[in-house]
């Protein structure tokens, strides 16, 4: 493909802006700046470089972010910052989206992607994919909440009782909880109808996904082919 087209398809602005970029000698192949923005590039594994950060060649764009407080999912944040703000400008360029929504003050695996299928499989209630959260709570856990979550509880605009995928108590305080569903504030909802308290919440795990220990609070990753298969 020609470099010029590869950077555009990157989020690198439009064609006559990736000329320039190239033409300005910014761009380099496997360590050798490349300035001929009709360059024909072989894409498969490519690495290219702009401006000395490393891109690999991605049909689609699929990361994980360890979200940080502070910061809304929504496309169109009201009042905090969007959560797309930590992404580079290109990756922002390609549209991509985060897969469900996470609170405003919520923390931890957030999936983001510009690949349609797989937010909709994720995304699809068919699916029930585990979502694994660890909830700080107000009050003490006990057996009988635990027993309530994995019951079922009712929650006010749901018909039908929602039921636990998996919880255990993981401390005095804390919580470890795993939905299939993705409802509005669901975690805090269900930990309100066993008459506790959501503190603080944090997600470690999409299906077989687990958020890395080394991402740190507002860092992101590309995910891998290995991380795609755990997400199935
Ligand atoms: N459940 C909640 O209550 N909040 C989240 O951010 C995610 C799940």
């Amino acid at each position: 493909m020609q470099l010029e087209r590869i950077l555009q398809k990157h989020g690198f602005g439009t064609r006559k802006g990736c000329r320039s970029l190239i033409r300005h000698e910014r761009v380099a192949i496997n360590g050798q700046v490349c300035d001929d923005p009709f360059a024909e590039i072989p894409t498969e594994g490519l690495i290219f470089t702009v401006d000395g950060v490393d891109w690999p060649y991605l049909e689609h764009a699929s990361l994980m972010l360890n979200k940080p407080v502070g910061y809304e999912c929504s496309r169109k944040p009201k009042h905090h910052q969007g959560v797309l703000e930590l992404l580079p400008v290109p990756l922002r360029e390609r549209e991509v989206q985060p897969i469900g929504r996470l609170d405003e003050d919520t923390t931890g695996l957030l999936l983001i992607t510009n690949d349609g299928q797989l937010n909709h499989a994720l995304s699809s209630a068919k699916r029930k994919v585990p979502k694994v959260y660890l909830a700080t709570t107000k009050h003490p856990l006990d057996q009988a909440q635990i027993d309530q979550l994995l019951g079922g509880v009712l929650l006010n605009d749901e018909p039908e009782p929602i039921v636990a995928a998996g919880a255990e108590i993981a401390g005095a305080n804390l919580l470890r909880l795993t939905v299939t569903e993705g409802k509005y504030h669901q975690v805090k909802r269900m930990v309100a109808a066993t008459g506790n308290r959501v503190e603080a919440l944090h997600r470690e795990a999409v299906g077989e996904l687990r958020l890395p220990d080394d991402l740190k609070p507002g860092e992101w990753r590309w995910l891998t082919p290995a991380d795609l298969q755990k997400l199935g």
